[in-house]
């Protein structure tokens, strides 16, 4: 199977990474944060350096493309096999960073990479800049150890620039350019592992659909001693259906809300049952004091392969200091629903409208308004492409490779939606490396891992993924 011989990978990587290194810090040292309009030149910087460096990596094509309302850019590259039956995979990521600054707790100058102990600290260090540059090394590794002169797949990279800031043109961007971006696959390197001792790869996310109902009474408060126990209270109601989204056994009673549900497979049950999964130290990072769910699912199966319903606010008539007697004339219930794969986030947006409206006395009137929409992506285990990256990582890990998934949501699904094709996960951050928060690190011998596994995985997926 292996068409790499991991030592010639081993000793190439180990030839470059310092200049891989050294580069990277150079590209960190940009504070490319995108929430910041007075930082919208360093994402720019940000992403001209990138294109620069893909160049000199050896991509032939390589662009930066502007997005909508005067976004921020990204950086697009393609590296054509040459060879007419190969796949042709699209590495995804992005090049703006979080906001950070030292007073929110950082130990050094966010911006100014800084290595100890095997871990190199920056903003971005882990999201998501060093795991998009892995893949300029580990491409580099593939073709020396093959002595090729191409990748063996049809490389892409779509890195964008606006992640951080919840990729508001994003979604424009992959439909203006789809023509460009069509691949067998996607690989999302934007993601993390179980943790050291446990590398894995992530199969899917959930999706996401939200919703505020504004519920209508009386036109104007009223006294509850004069109307009280005789006409409808939107407060009430409100707290009605808050009460009712759920049934004894915590699953969601809304009629038809399951329908389409893929279930966990036995087998998937057996794997996220291997796992080492530590539920005193899970509700630690919950902030929580006690588990509760959907009967007869686990923990894990519930934030991964479940959909839900939460409660987010809920709100209406008098919050002020004291007491005050009053119908009030309005309230309002916000509802988010986090969907798997087989749902249909229209069709679940229509049962909600239907069992809200089934359930409102007359008197009542509302008013709902999704927010959006974005679907659930799952990669089945049996997929080539996932295979694949099982085995490159088996290879650069030297163990088992175990199956994880994400209980939130991201572009990913856009990629999925648009390009029509599975969406696969290959990230070797740990929950440690400190996303979003101060002191983000990564940790060097998993980043070196990273390029070793992309070395082996363009290989692997010719070879045994026949996409014609
Ligand atoms: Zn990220």
């Amino acid at each position: 199977m292996s068409t790499t011989p991991d030592s010639a990978v081993r000793a190439y990587i180990a030839d470059h990474r310092e200049a891989f290194l050294d580069d990277l810090a150079e590209w960190l040292r940009i504070p490319s944060v995108s929430a910041d309009p007075e930082r919208a030149g360093e994402v720019r910087r940000s992403a001209e350096w990138l294109a620069a460096k893909l160049t000199g990596t050896g991509f032939p094509a390589v662009e930066i493309w502007e997005t909508d309302s005067d976004g921020l850019p990204a950086v697009f590259a393609e590296w054509p096999s040459g060879d007419p039956s190969a796949p042709t995979v699209l590495v995804y990521g992005h090049h703006d960073v979080q906001p950070a600054a030292r007073e929110d707790g950082w130990h050094t100058d966010p911006f100014e990479p800084y290595t100890t102990d095997g871990k190199l600290y920056a903003r971005g260090a882990a999201d998501d800049k060093g795991q998009v540059f892995f893949h300029t090394l580990g491409v580099r590794a593939h073709l020396a150890a093959t002595g090729r002169t191409a990748p063996a797949v049809n490389l892409k990279l779509l890195i964008e620039g606006e992640e951080e800031s919840g990729s508001p043109n994003f979604p424009a961007l992959i439909k203006t350019h789809a023509d460009r971006l069509t691949c067998d696959a996607v690989i999302v390197s934007d993601t993390g592992m179980w943790s050291r001792d446990t590398p894995t790869v992530c199969t899917g996310m959930r999706g996401l659909t939200d919703c505020q109902i504004d519920l209508y009474g009386p036109d104007q408060d009223i006294h509850s001693g004069s109307f009280g126990g005789a006409v409808p209270n939107p407060a009430t109601e409100a707290a009605r259906l808050a009460a009712a989204l759920h049934d004894a056994d915590r699953r969601v009673a809304i009629p038809g809300f399951y329908d389409g549900v893929i279930e966990l497979t036995d087998r998937e049950r057996e794997l996220l049952a291997e796992l080492p999964f530590d539920e005193a130290e899970w509700l630690r990072t919950a902030h929580s004091h006690a588990t509760l769910g959907e009967a007869g699912s686990t923990t894990l199966e519930r934030i991964w392969a479940r959909p839900t319903a939460e409660v987010n606010g809920i709100g209406g008539g008098y919050q002020g200091p004291g007491g005050k007697t009053v119908i009030p004339a309005a309230a309002q219930l916000k509802l988010s629903f986090r969907l798997v794969a087989g749902q249909d986030a229209a069709a679940v947006q229509q049962s909600v409208r239907d069992w809200v409206g089934d359930r409102l006395p007359s008197g009542i009137r509302h008013k709902i308004t999704f927010w959006g929409a974005t679907r659930p992506c799952l990669t089945p285990l049996d997929h080539p492409a996932l295979q694949s990256v099982v085995r490159a990582m088996g290879r650069a890990f030297g163990q088992k490779i175990r199956f994880t998934r994400e209980g939130g949501s991201g572009p990913a699904a856009d990629l999925q939606d648009v390009l029509g094709v599975p969406v696969l996960f290959l990230g070797i951050s740990v929950p440690s490396d400190g996303w979003h928060a101060p002191n983000e690190k990564v940790e060097l011998d998993l980043l070196m891992k990273g390029v070793e596994t992309a070395a082996h995985l363009w290989g692997d997926l010719a070879e045994t993924w026949s996409t014609t």
